[in-house]
């Protein structure tokens, strides 16, 4: 079986003493693409942020390839473990250049500096095509692709990917998706958000379903998309 990258232990958390994630269980094996998914306000960004440090929960613990507890750390200290956040709504700076953007997400691995810009700019041509231009003159699609780039410049071992698809056309987020397989083909573990479950669960091998801040599902995602009675109780889809 592979490493067992990242483990959640009966996660909750509370934004000033209101709950609204509870006793979440999670785990992202070596190698894995998960998708955790559910509707507005059930807590998506809430648990990527618990695991990528920028708040913390009240009980539960949260482990990295077994041996690290992560869940009291800093998330400057998360992303030096390699644990990425790309947040909900791209976050690039608009007004510096494409370039500058991407070296801005790799200070924390400067010695891989020329190989990480170089395989961003294979998996986004686009960006190479772009480097000089400010970020905030890209369309959305792109600056998507850009916020992505941004995170894979610090070598990650996980990356955490928060609504990727959102206002963005159906045809720009299946490429996103392509992206999305082909970065995790190429070794790097994901947990990816989305409201759209079907395209998420189809570039993952596992779905988390969370409801009301409870997770209320865990299974192959093929499970999720073949199985009629489980696509109507968790996806609404027949
Ligand atoms: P969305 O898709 O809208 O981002 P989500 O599933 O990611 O939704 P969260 O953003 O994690 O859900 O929100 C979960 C709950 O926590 C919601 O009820 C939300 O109102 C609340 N919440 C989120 N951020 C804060 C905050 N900073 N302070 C107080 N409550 C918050």
């Amino acid at each position: 079986m592979s490493e067992l990258l990242l483990e959640l232990k009966d996660i909750s958390v509370s934004y000033d003493e209101i709950q609204v994630i509870w006793d979440a269980n999670l785990n992202i094996k070596r190698g894995e693409c998960v998708s955790l998914i559910g509707v507005n306000g059930s807590g998506k960004t809430t648990l990527l942020k618990t695991i990528a440090g920028v708040v913390h929960p009240f009980e539960g613990e949260i482990w990295f390839k077994g041996t690290i507890r992560i869940d009291k750390l800093s998330a400057h200290q998360i992303a030096a473990l390699g644990i990425i956040y790309v947040p909900e709504g791209r976050r690039i700076f608009t007004k510096m250049t494409v370039k500058e953007n991407l070296l801005v997400g790799n200070h924390l691995k400067k010695s891989k500096r020329k190989e990480m810009l170089q395989r961003v700019y294979e998996l986004f041509p686009v960006l190479k095509e772009r480097e000089n231009q400010m970020a905030g003159t890209l369309s959305g699609g792109e600056q998507q692709m850009l916020a992505i780039a941004r995170g894979l410049m610090a070598d990650p071992e996980i990356l955490l990917l928060d609504e990727i698809s959102l206002g963005l056309s159906p045809i720009v987020v299946e490429q996103l998706y392509e992206k999305i397989k082909e970065i995790n083909e190429q070794g790097v573990s994901i947990l990816v958000v989305d409201e759209i479950p079907l395209r998420c669960l189809q570039v993952s091998h596992r779905g988390y379903i969370i409801r009301s801040g409870r997770i209320v599902f865990e299974g192959d995602s093929s499970d999720l998309l073949n199985n009629k009675d489980l696509r109507k109780i968790y996806l609404g889809t027949d």
